[in-house]
């Protein structure tokens, strides 16, 4: 049965790992558990078993937006859904919990606040209601990314019921203490807990050090003409900045950021999903409730202040499965104003001081693993996974630097330089200053801090700045130098610092070969289309796509993904059956759209 609706409304032959195991727990009655990094599919873990139970299945989420397009999702596959949030007119509320009453929907969506409203209740209390699945889970949190309060009530709710339904639960980011959280604070009993790890592997991860960064993010765009993607900024006006130019440059962009009005955030918003304009430029502000599956790259014009955030965003790439690439373009300052954004956050109130600098220093010490990330010589992927608490093996092929030939290079002497400058000057200053003295800088700092008299100064004039800085991160990654944690960061000595100044310790390092940062990532890039896909046709049956949304009102990766479109490129079907073996093609998408492409591929061929 669950294999038939699978392919009857999804079009899926079969269940991606983890989804079977989650489905026959809920069927089983037991709460259930989902832990999967985005795209990995959690919703159809909760929509398959709601077309199997009886009653209805109530899905809490946090955001008006992730509910219309799991819904708009749905009634294109041909399940009968609605949402109940603060976007409908009272009129339309009622008129949609009178059709609920009805039975006409197997899945409502609802927004947590509204679950513990008169109307709502009294609803609920007489309507079978089998399953309430939480999605976005790490939500009801205080730990989590995105703690909503409201989420708290879904418990009450549940105590109200006349019969507990079963409970499920998912989320893509979930620590240990989020996970803890989860099942204390939602009550799940005695769970079914799956957990597929964080790792994407059709994401490309990639780090540049572009001398220009517009330069590099054009040379990137170069290679998605026409495609979807993000790119990140950290501050509202280089947001301002990327869009003027990439806009005056030709692309089909848009923007968005807290600074401007609602509505023209949720047109630029839509104009992205629907592919009006395929780019979209934001901070951080953009993304949450953003279920695009079509996003093929996601670039960060700055580094973003820790792992958490930057793996978030990446993610929003290659829902689909399908390759996509995330390039990080770090530059020095993006330090400085993170460091700025840090200091300056006072959105707690009710911290202490005491909490307070703790909060800080947490946030400084995440800053500064995701700073390493842009100066590893070692796997991306691996280094990502790892922080996150998984351990898999340390090469992926995939990332910027698996795909770099490196050179090993003694770094012994530029070491003891460096170890000998910190020591020279008591241990009192940060990188940038130790940077400065050893290559000999003249800056009105470096006079003022007395640095000339440093017996290291001038001692490696001839290593560039940014080479030095590799050398430095390197010794603190190693452990060789350590770096405090405090609001300007200082150098300081470690145990093992005195085995490279006696002399017991050779130490050597991967470089680049030739250190010209843009070139870093070029090497290998992840391929736009799949080799087996035609471009040519995959363009005809892209436009194609965005005439039928035009004419449907819908988001075009609604009607078919790209992976879809791909393997329809790949398979070319030129009847209804050959269509139905297309991955993502069920009955009621091929009655809908299924003809149109199939005369569209006759047409080509
Ligand atoms: P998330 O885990 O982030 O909530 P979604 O549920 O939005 O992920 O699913 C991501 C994409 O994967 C969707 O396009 C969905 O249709 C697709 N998908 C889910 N399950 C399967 C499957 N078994 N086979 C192929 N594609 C699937
Ligand atoms: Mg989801």
């Amino acid at each position: 049965m669950k294999y038939k609706l699978l392919k009857q409304y999804f079009g899926y032959e079969q269940f991606r790992e983890g989804q079977e195991t989650l489905i026959d727990s809920i069927l089983s009655h037991r709460d259930t558990f989902g832990i999967m990094p985005t795209g990995a599919g959690k919703s159809l873990c909760y929509q398959i078993p709601a077309l199997m139970l009886e009653g209805i299945t109530l899905v809490i989420s946090p955001l008006i937006s992730l509910m219309k397009d799991q819904v708009t999702s749905l009634n294109q596959a041909g399940v009968h859904a609605a949402y109940l949030n603060s976007s409908l007119s009272y009129a339309q509320y009622l008129k949609a919990l009178s059709n609920a009453r009805d039975g006409r929907y197997k899945i409502i969506y609802v927004a947590p606040e509204r679950l513990v409203t008169e109307e709502f209740l009294t609803f609920a209390m007489n309507t079978q209601i089998s399953m309430i699945s939480v999605d976005e889970a790490h939500c009801v949190s205080q730990w989590g990314q995105d703690f909503r309060p409201s989420y708290l009530k879904i418990t009450e709710f549940i105590d109200r019921l006349p019969q507990r339904p079963v409970v499920s639960a998912f989320t893509a980011t979930a620590t240990a203490a989020v996970r803890e959280d989860i099942v204390a604070i939602l009550r799940l009993e005695n769970p079914t807990i799956v957990s597929t790890g964080f790792d994407r592997p059709n994401l490309y991860f990639g780090v540049e050090q572009p001398r220009d960064r517009y330069t590099a993010l054009l040379k990137n765009l170069e290679d998605f003409p026409g495609q979807s993607g993000i790119i990140y900024c950290l501050t509202r006006k280089s947001v301002e900045e990327v869009c003027l130019r990439l806009e005056q440059d030709g692309y089909p962009v848009t923007r968005y950021h807290a600074g401007l009005s609602d509505r023209e955030r949720q047109q630029n918003q839509e104009d992205f999903i629907y592919d009006v304009k395929p780019v979209m430029v934001a901070t951080n502000a953009f993304g949450m409730g953003i279920d695009k599956s079509n996003v093929r790259f996601v670039i960060h014009y700055n580094m973003p202040k820790n792992l958490e955030s930057y793996y978030q965003e990446a993610g929003r790439a290659g829902r689909d499965g399908e390759p996509a690439r995330c390039i990080l373009l770090y530059g020095g300052q993006d330090v400085i104003t993170n460091q700025l954004f840090i200091e300056n956050n006072r959105d707690n109130e009710e911290l202490t001081e005491d909490e307070l600098e703790l909060v800080l220093e947490r946030d400084r010490e995440r800053l500064r693993r995701m700073t390493f990330y842009c100066f590893t010589n070692d796997c991306l992927r691996t280094y990502m996974l790892n922080y996150f608490g998984e351990y898999p093996d340390s090469y992926c092929g995939n990332c910027s630097n698996c795909l770099t030939k490196f050179d090993t290079l003694d770094i012994t002497p530029m070491a003891d330089a460096i170890i000998g400058c910190v020591r020279a000057c008591h241990e009192r200053y940060g990188i940038t200053v130790i940077l400065d003295t050893v290559h000999g800088s003249k800056s009105a700092k470096i006079r003022q801090y007395h640095m000339e008299d440093n017996p290291y100064y001038n001692s490696l004039p001839d290593i560039s700045i940014p080479r030095l800085r590799q050398i430095i991160n390197h010794l603190i990654l190693t452990g060789y130098l350590e770096l405090t944690n405090s609001k300007y960061a200082v150098l300081r000595l470690t145990q093992t610092s005195e085995l490279v100044s006696n002399g017991t310790e050779i130490l050597s390092m991967k470089l680049a070969e030739e250190y010209v940062p843009e070139k870093k990532a070029k090497k290998s890039k992840a391929k736009t289309v799949p080799a087996n896909v035609d471009p040519a046709l995959f363009e005809e049956l892209r436009t194609l796509r965005m005439t039928l949304a035009k004419e449907n009102k819908v988001a075009p990766y609604l009607i078919f993904s790209d992976k879809t479109l791909y393997q329809m490129c790949a398979l070319k079907p030129l009847n209804k059956e050959e269509m139905l073996n297309v991955s993502g093609v069920g009955e009621v998408k091929y009655d809908r759209y299924g003809e149109v492409f199939v005369t569209a591929i006759k047409a080509y061929q």
